[in-house]
């Protein structure tokens, strides 16, 4: 097992079952991330170390490609996990400080009719340890700090709950990323068992919801996830998940061209989340070769209905289209052999 799978308890609970104390722990995690080697953590004696190096591995993923946006702060990765497989992570700069989009699957099984990371179905789900070390090995590389962190890479993050929740746990204790909740963002397509369950986890996450339509009807035709989810009980969770937790939650939109970008789509979006505090994240739809949307030319007009009913909407800036930075579209190329 990947040492950087554990949570801090479970690695106390693993020095205690081998007869050591349980402080080792508080030295060991410390050091795990600060990318310390176990060879190197010379505060444990050798056979401590020995001993460590036989029950666990320590796996950082590798970067297997890097590619560097010309026009922005944007940098892509295609990680390699230790038995081959690929995830993407992106790195951004904004205003604040450098923020990483990284992935909790390797491929996804949602479907969503405009997205590349689930073109080939789900392959498996990335360990807690994979999904912070998409972050070490970005810090390691970069060697700066990354303050934000969201989960909008390839995957359903709530269709890979334990280890996003250990992942969680260890990006934000403070001997760990240390990266308060508070700069976290889970993004989900809308399964609400995992939006009640975060919001009973007492930890101030954000949450954002993949909507892309304001209707049971449409949404089924371009999220099959809409077909086990009606979008009033995925607003009552949202809104729940608010109360429970004092987050606002942010809508995804995707505008795509010609189908759900009209006028009609714009008043049905105001009435939907009218009164809920929320915030809309308006995406011009990133071009996919394999999918046959294309980004819509209403965008700038949806928002104003919007804003002007009185609902929080942004457009959000496209960053690092010259390298294809949408998860997803590196590993699908890479695997073809691109
Ligand atoms: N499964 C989660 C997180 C991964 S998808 C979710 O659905 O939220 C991250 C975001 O990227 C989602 O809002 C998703 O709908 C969006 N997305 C996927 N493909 C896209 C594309 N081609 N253009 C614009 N946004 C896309």
């Amino acid at each position: 097992m990947n040492i950087y799978d554990l949570t801090k308890d479970e690695l106390k609970n693993y020095f205690t079952s081998i007869g050591e104390k349980s402080f080792r722990a508080d030295q060991v995690f410390k050091n795990l991330y600060k990318t310390v080697n176990i060879d190197d953590m010379t505060d444990l004696s050798k056979s401590l170390r020995e001993r460590l190096k036989s029950d666990f591995t320590q796996y950082i993923p590798q970067i297997e490609r890097k590619l560097t946006s010309k026009k922005d702060f944007v940098v892509k990765y295609l990680f390699k996990m230790d038995d081959g497989e690929y995830a993407e992570g992106v790195v951004m700069g904004y205003k604040h400080g450098l923020s990483m989009c990284i992935s909790t699957q390797v491929g996804c099984r949602m479907g969503c009719k405009f997205c590349a990371s689930t073109l080939n179905g789900l392959k498996r789900n990335l360990t807690a340890g994979e999904i912070t070390g998409q972050i070490l090995a970005a810090l390691k590389d970069l060697e700066s700090r990354i303050s934000n962190i969201v989960l909008m890479g390839s995957g359903e993050p709530f269709d890979n709950y334990e280890n996003v929740l250990k992942f969680i746990q260890n990006a934000t204790h403070p001997d760990g990323l240390g990266i308060g909740a508070r700069h976290i963002t889970v993004s989900t397509c809308g399964l609400t068992d995992g939006i009640y369950r975060l919001s009973k986890e007492g930890l101030p996450i954000n949450l954002s919801i993949s909507l892309h339509a304001p209707n049971d009807g449409l949404r089924k035709q371009i999220m099959p996830v809409a077909n086990a989810v009606a979008i009033d009980d995925l607003i009552k969770a949202a809104n729940d998940y608010y109360t429970t937790t004092g987050r606002r939650v942010t809508y995804e939109y995707s505008l795509i061209k010609g189908v759900n970008d009209s006028e009609n789509e714009a008043r049905q979006l105001v009435r939907l989340l009218k009164n809920t505090g929320s915030h809309i994240n308006l995406i011009p739809v990133n071009e996919v070769k394999e999918r046959e949307y294309k980004t819509s030319v209403n965008t700038r007009e949806f928002q104003k209905i919007l804003t002007e009913n009185g609902i929080n909407a942004t457009v959000r800036r496209t960053l690092g289209q010259d390298i294809n930075a949408s998860c997803g579209q590196l590993r699908n190329q890479y695997e073809r052999g691109g």
